[in-house]
C-alpha cells in the first residue's frame, strides 16, 4: 500500500497504522502511550498528524491508500504541544529532570517547568508514593494516566493487577486490589515499570541512575529457567554506583542518589530489562531474570577455593587446591581405574563448559561416567520424544504457539515455573484459544481453561490413551497422515480398546464427560499444540509419559505439518537442553551420537588425540549406589546441589559420605559444597561467556557483564585448570574454541559458531552448515527416526512406583513456584526473600478440616525414609488426598520424603508421586 507522508510517497504493508508509515518515511512523532508490544490506545493524543483533512492519533489511525499524511502541520504542532502542556499541568517540575519518555517529548515540544506545578499556580498533587514493594515502586504525582502499565499488565503479562483509580486529572494508577502494591496481585515481572513513560512507575534502583548513559549495557541469556530469555545487563563502576536495594528508600524527586560504593573501581549490576528485540521473551520477563540479580554479589559468595583439613574447610589457593585434585582422583583413576570417579555436570552452566567437562571425563580421566540434571528431570523427554521421533528436543518453536488455536498443557505450571511462556500462553487463551490443562493442581492456567482434567498423580499413560481412544471413536484421527508418516496404528488402536472413558475414570479420577470435551477441543482443532513439563517426566513411567503424550499429536497430523503445533517440553533449568546437547550423559556424545557407536567413537577418539571409552557410563542415581558399593570413589559436582534436590536424600547424603574424595563446583555454601573435600569457586551466568540451548533448541549468547568476584574463576577455566592438574589438555583454549570444536564433530551443531550467534542471536539446532538458518519447526520432510516415520507407542499404563496406602495416605507432589528458582540457592540472596521468606504446605481444606489443622498451622510430613515439618496452607488448589510442597528451602527439605522410585527407562525419579501421611506437628 501506498500513502504519502509530507509528501514522500511510503510504501506500507496492508493494515499498517499512520504511525507505523511515519516511522517508515524515517520521520517520529512524540508518543506517551504507544507501546510496540502493547495494542495502540490512542489515549495521549501526543501523536496527533493530519491524515488528509482530519487531525488524527497516529497510532489508532488506520494508514489508507494514497493518503495524504503531514507531520508538519503548525495547527498540530501547536495542538500536541497544548496536549502534552494539559497532560503535565499536575505534575511536580522536577519530573523534567528524570531520563523518560516524558522529558524527552517536552524537551522536543519545548515544554518547559512553568508548565508543570499547576502551570506555575502550586506543588503538585500529592497523591503519595507506594513503596511496599521491594521491586516495584510507584510515584503516583507523576502518573499521567496513559494506562501503558495497566495495558502491559493485561496484554503481555496476563495478570490484570493494576488498573487507573480517581477522576479527571487525578486520574492514576494503582493496584486493582486498592492496598499496598505489595499485597496486590503483582507478579514483579517489570513491565509496568519498563513501560512507564513518566517515571511514575520504577524498579529498585532510581531511575536517573539505571538510565544514565555513564552505564554499560551487556546483552545476555537468562540463568534461571529454560525459556531463555534474552536480557540487557546495565553495569555502572565505581563512583556511580549505588546500592541495588537503598534503605532508607530514596525519593529520585529530591534524594541525592546514594554513592556507598564510591571505593571501589568494581562494576555493579544497577539493573536488568529485557530485551525487546529477545526472540524468545520479545521484551517481557519475569521476577527472576527481571530482578533476582543481587545474589552475584552476596556475601555468601565462594571467592576462594576451600579444602577440607581435618574435617574443617579451610581457604586456600587456586595451586594447593588444584594440586590435591589432581593427587587424589590421579590416585584414585590409578588404584581403582577410570570407571571409579563420576561427574554430575551442570545444567546451570555453559555449552561449552558441559563440552569441557565430558571431554575431562573421557579423555583426562578416560571413563563415560559423566551425566547431567536432566536425568532426574527430562530424560524422558529426550529418550521418547527420540524414540517417537528420532531427536531429543521439542518439535516447534515457542512462535509456533501465537496461532495454535487448541493448546493442551500437560503436567505443567508455566505462569510459575516458565513465566514468559506461561504469560504466552494465557495471552493466547485469553484471545480465543482453547485451552486444556492436565494437572493433578488447580495451576494458574487451569483456572482460565475451558477443560481442566485434574487426574491423579500417576494417571498421565491412562489419560492420555483415554484422550486417543476418543479421538479414534469421534473420527479426529488423521487417517491419510498415519498412513503415510507413521507406524503402529494397528497395535495402538488394539490397545486402545482397553481404554473406554469409564476404565480412564477408575484409574485417574477424570469424568467421562470432561475426558470427552478435552478430547473435542484438541480433536477438532485446526492447529493444535502440546506444552508439557515435569508433570509428565517426574514418573515411574516417564518416558511412557512423553510417548503417549506424543501419540496424541501424530494422531491428530499436528506434528511436522504446517498445522501442527508439536509436542514441546518445557525444560527447567536454563541449560538443561544444552547440558545434554554436549554430550554430558553417559551413553551419549554430543549430539546424542551414541558411545557404543564405532564409528562415532573413532572420529572423536581421532579428534580428541584419545580413545573413547566404549562402555556407557553410571547414571547419577546409579553413581550414588555404586559410591555405596564402592565402585565409585570419587563423585565431581559442578553446580549441583545434590543434597538438596536429588530424591531421597538421605539416601544421597550416605553416598557423598561414602565417596573417598568429593569436589564441588560451587558459586554458594550450599549443602554439597559443605560435604565436599574440595570446594572450587566458580562463576554465576552474569560472569560468563559461551552460550545456552533454551527449551526450544535455540542456542543463544550468554556474555559476562561481571568478573567472578574474588579468586572465583569462570567454570570454563576452572575444568580447564583441573584437567591440566591432572596432566591433561583439553585443548580448548576459549569458549568460542570449545564450541567450534563440538560442531566440528557433531552435525547437528556444524551451523553454529558464536561469531554467528553475536550476528545473528539466535539459532536453532538442527543447524548443518553456515548457510543453514536452523530448523524452527521439525520433520517436515520427514522424521528424523530410522525409516522416517514417527513411531506410535503402544504402552499400557502401569501403576506408580508409590502408592498411597493405609500407612502412609496422601500423595506428595513436588514442584516450582514463582518467586523461588529450583534449590533456591540464588533467589534466597535476592529480595525475592521478602516476597517468599518460606515454603508452606498447601493442603486441601477437606484433609485440613479431617486432621484438624488450620491456616499456618505446622504440619509434619512423613514418607517411608524421613519426616519434615512446613506451615500448611489450606487451599483446594490441590485436591483432596494430594499435598504439594516446593524445595526451594532447605529447612523443608522435601527430598527427604521423595522415593528412589524412578523411570523404566531413563533412571529419572518419581518427584511426583510420593506417599506421605500427615500429622499436626
Ligand atoms: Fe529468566 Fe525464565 Fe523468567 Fe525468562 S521466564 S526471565 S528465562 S526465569
Amino acid at each position: 500500500m501506498r500513502v504519502r507522508v509530507n509528501g514522500t510517497p511510503v510504501e506500507v504493508p496492508e493494515g499498517s497504522s499512520v504511525l507505523a508509515a511515519v516511522r517508515a518515511a524515517g520521520l517520529e512523532v512524540p508518543t506517551l502511550c504507544h507501546d510496540e508490544r502493547l495494542s495502540p490506545s490512542g489515549s495521549c493524543r501526543a501523536c496527533l498528524v493530519r491524515s488528509g483533512s482530519a487531525i488524527v492519533a497516529a497510532c489508532t489511525t488506520p494508514a489508507a491508500e494514497d493518503a495524504d499524511i503531514r507531520t508538519d502541520d503548525e495547527t498540530v504542532a501547536a495542538t500536541v504541544r497544548r496536549v502534552v502542556e494539559l497532560t503535565v499541568e499536575r505534575l511536580p517540575a522536577a519530573a523534567l529532570d528524570l531520563p523518560t519518555e516524558l522529558a524527552a517529548v517536552c524537551d522536543q515540544l519545548g515544554v518547559g517547568p512553568e508548565a508543570f506545578d499547576g502551570a506555575g499556580q502550586g506543588p503538585g498533587r500529592g497523591l503519595g508514593r507506594d513503596d511496599s514493594h521491594p521491586y516495584v515502586r510507584l510515584d503516583a504525582d507523576l502518573c499521567i494516566a496513559c494506562g501503558r502499565c495497566v495495558r502491559m499488565c493485561d496484554e503481555v503479562q496476563g495478570t490484570f493487577a493494576l488498573t487507573l483509580v480517581g477522576r479527571g486529572a487525578d486520574t492514576v494508577v494503582a493496584p486493582g486490589t486498592g492496598g499496598p502494591w505489595v499485597e496486590s496481585a503483582c507478579v514483579a515481572c517489570g513491565g509496568c515499570v519498563d513501560s512507564c513513560p513518566s517515571g511514575a512507575i520504577s524498579g529498585p534502583v532510581p531511575l536517573p541512575v539505571a538510565a544514565a548513559p555513564t552505564a554499560t549495557v551487556t546483552r545476555t541469556t537468562c540463568g534461571y529457567c529454560g525459556v531463555g530469555c534474552a536480557l540487557d545487563v546495565h553495569t555502572r563502576t565505581a563512583k556511580s554506583n549505588p546500592d541495588p536495594i537503598p534503605d532508607p528508600i530514596p525519593d529520585p524527586m529530591t534524594d541525592p542518589i546514594p554513592d556507598p560504593m564510591a571505593d571501589t573501581d568494581e562494576p555493579a549490576i544497577v539493573a536488568i530489562t529485557p530485551a525487546l528485540d529477545g526472540p524468545v521473551n520479545r521484551g517481557h520477563a519475569c521476577v527472576k531474570g527481571r530482578f533476582a540479580y543481587d545474589f552475584v554479589r552476596s556475601p555468601d559468595r565462594l571467592t576462594t577455593p576451600l579444602v577440607r583439613r581435618a574435617g574443617r574447610l579451610e581457604p586456600t589457593t587456586w595451586d594447593d587446591a588444584l594440586a590435591l585434585v589432581g593427587r587424589e582422583l590421579t590416585r584414585i583413576r590409578e588404584t581403582h581405574g577410570p570407571d571409579s570417579i563420576a561427574a554430575i555436570s551442570s545444567a546451570r552452566s555453559t555449552n561449552e563448559e558441559n563440552y569441557l567437562l565430558q571431554k575431562l571425563m573421557r579423555t583426562v580421566i578416560g571413563t563415560n561416567n559423566v551425566d547431567n540434571c536432566s536425568r532426574i528431570c527430562h530424560a524422558p523427554s529426550a529418550a521418547g520424544l527420540t524414540a517417537t521421533f528420532g531427536l531429543a528436543g521439542g518439535t516447534n518453536a515457542a512462535d509456533d504457539l501465537d496461532d495454535a488455536d487448541c493448546i493442551l498443557l500437560v503436567g505443567a505450571n508455566p505462569t510459575e515455573a516458565h513465566p514468559v511462556i506461561g504469560a504466552r500462553i494465557m495471552q493466547r487463551a485469553l484471545n480465543g484459544a482453547r485451552l486444556v490443562v492436565i494437572d493433578p493442581r488447580r495451576t494458574g492456567l487451569a483456572r482460565v481453561a475451558d477443560v481442566h482434567l485434574r487426574g491423579r498423580p500417576g494417571s498421565n499413560v491412562a489419560v492420555f490413551h483415554g484422550l486417543a481412544r476418543l479421538l479414534l471413536d469421534n473420527g479426529w484421527v488423521e487417517e491419510a497422515f498415519l498412513a503415510t508418516r507413521a507406524d503402529g496404528w494397528d497395535e495402538l488402536r488394539a490397545l486402545l480398546d482397553e481404554y473406554p472413558p469409564a476404565r480412564v475414570a477408575e484409574l485417574s479420577g477424570i469424568e467421562p464427560a470432561i475426558l470427552a470435551e478435552a478430547a473435542r477441543l484438541f480433536g477438532t482443532a485446526r492447529k493444535p499444540s502440546i506444552v508439557y513439563g515435569l508433570g509428565v517426566t517426574e514418573h515411574a513411567h516417564g518416558t511412557d509419559g512423553v510417548r503417549t503424550l506424543a501419540n496424541l499429536a501424530v494422531l491428530r497430523g499436528a506434528v511436522g505439518t504446517p498445522n501442527g503445533g508439536g509436542v514441546n517440553p518445557l525444560r527447567g533449568q536454563n541449560n538443561v537442553q544444552g547440558a545434554s546437547d554436549m554430550g554430558a550423559l553417559p551413553d551419549l556424545l554430543p549430539g546424542y551420537q551414541k558411545v557404543t557407536d564405532d564409528a562415532v567413537r573413532r572420529r572423536f577418539g581421532e579428534r580428541w588425540g584419545t580413545p573413547v571409552p566404549p562402555r556407557p557410563g553410571l547414571r547419577i542415581p546409579e553413581m550414588f549406589d555404586a559410591a555405596l558399593t564402592g565402585k565409585v570413589r570419587a563423585l565431581y559436582v559442578f553446580g549441583e546441589d545434590i543434597l538438596q534436590t536429588d530424591p531421597d536424600s538421605g539416601h544421597v547424603r550416605a553416598a557423598v559420605e561414602a565417596a573417598e574424595f568429593v569436589v564441588s563446583q560451587e558459586i554458594f555454601p550450599s549443602a554439597t559444597a559443605l560435604a565436599a573435600d574440595v570446594v572450587l569457586p566458580g562463576a554465576s551466568f552474569l560472569e560468563k561467556d559461551g552460550t545456552f540451548v533454551n527449551f526450544d533448541r535455540r542456542f543463544q549468547r550468554v556474555r559476562p557483564a561481571l568478573d567472578p568476584p574474588g579468586l572465583a574463576r569462570t567454570d570454563f577455566a576452572v575444568v580447564t585448570a583441573v584437567a591440566r592438574a591432572l596432566g591433561g589438555d583439553l585443548g580448548c583454549p576459549t569458549p568460542a574454541d570449545a564450541l567450534a570444536e563440538c560442531a566440528r564433530l557433531t552435525p547437528v551443531f556444524a551451523g553454529i559458531s558464536h561469531e554467528r550467534l553475536d550476528r545473528e542471536h539466535a539459532l536453532h539446532w538442527p543447524c548443518r552448515g553456515p548457510d543453514d538458518p536452523g530448523e524452527a519447526r521439525l520433520y517436515e520432510q520427514e522424521f528424523a527416526t530410522p525409516n522416517g516415520r514417527a513411531q506410535l507407542a503402544a504402552l499400557p499404563w502401569a501403576p506408580p512406583g508409590e502408592s498411597p496406602d493405609t500407612a502412609y495416605p496422601y500423595t506428595l507432589i513436588t514442584g516450582r513456584r514463582l518467586v523461588h528458582y529450583n534449590s533456591g540457592t540464588m533467589t534466597r540472596r535476592t529480595p525475592n526473600l521478602a516476597l517468599v521468606p518460606d515454603e508452606h504446605l498447601e493442603i486441601n481444606p477437606d484433609d485440613a478440616l479431617r486432621l484438624g489443622l488450620r491456616d499456618g498451622d505446622l504440619v509434619e510430613i512423613a514418607s517411608r525414609r524421613g519426616s519434615i515439618a512446613a506451615p500448611g496452607r489450606l487451599t483446594d488448589d490441590v485436591a483432596p488426598g494430594e499435598v504439594f510442597l516446593s524445595f526451594a528451602f532447605p529447612d523443608v527439605a522435601a527430598n527427604l520424603l521423595t522415593s528412589g522410585e524412578t523411570d523404566e527407562v531413563t533412571s529419572c525419579p518419581e518427584y511426583k508421586v510420593t506417599a506421605v501421611r500427615l500429622r499436626k506437628g
